[in-house]
């Protein structure tokens, strides 16, 4: 990803109805060339008048909104975050048949005792969030793997964790297709994760 202002909407790894019928065709187009590319055109134009800002990646504009002027923070946070956000559910999904692997299915053992596990507590957060936002499975600095809920496009970089999976439960991310569902999105989106990517993100993600 290109990781500075300008901001660029990323290319999806697979085609927009490669995921159906677990996301359907028409969600993943409104998701990401309207609602991922909103994000992305607003933090451009916030950013633009500043040249200042135009080297910091998308990581430190979250981490240290408190640096910037006091009357663009409020929509850098949100916007930053869903930049950030964005990238993060989309490029860990796909078409193709994945499981983990190595350290991470490791850690998955030994914090939760199996994937199944994993994938209740991870679902039990992420239908019992309130109003929008994101249950994220996040790593800490020594490889230990823990559940949160993030509300609106916060996200858990300035808790020292990194996010290695997500899921967006925005209403714009199921409702065309599941309406109040919740469940079931979660079970569907669950059969398209990118096991691979998310293996890569937590052998590689650093704290720098
Ligand atoms: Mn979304």
């Amino acid at each position: 990803m290109h990781n500075h202002f300008p901001f660029i909407l990323p290319q999806l790894p697979y085609s927009i109805n490669s995921l159906e019928p677990y996301i359907d065709e028409e969600t993943v187009y409104i998701h990401h060339f309207m609602h991922e590319k909103k994000y992305i055109d607003t933090l451009n134009s916030l950013i633009e008048p500043y040249p200042q800002f135009y080297l910091w990646t998308l990581e430190k504009l979250i981490r240290d909104t408190k640096c910037l002027p006091s009357q663009i923070q409020q929509d850098v946070r949100n916007n930053a975050g869903g930049v950030y956000n964005h990238y993060l559910y989309f490029n860990s999904l796909t078409d193709k048949l994945s499981q983990p692997n190595g350290k991470l299915l490791a850690e998955i053992n030994n914090q939760f005792g199996s994937l199944y596990n994993l994938k209740e507590q991870l679902k039990a957060s992420a239908t019992s969030l309130f109003g929008s936002g994101y249950a994220v499975l996040a790593k800490n600095k020594k490889g230990k793997l823990s559940i949160r809920q993030c509300a609106n496009q916060d996200t858990v970089l300035g808790c020292n964790l990194m996010p290695v999976l997500i899921i967006d439960m925005w209403e714009h991310s199921y409702y065309l297709k599941y309406q109040n569902q919740r469940n079931e999105y979660f079970d569907n989106w669950f059969k398209v994760i990118n096991w691979d990517v998310v293996e890569n993100i937590y052998n590689m993600y650093n704290f720098t």
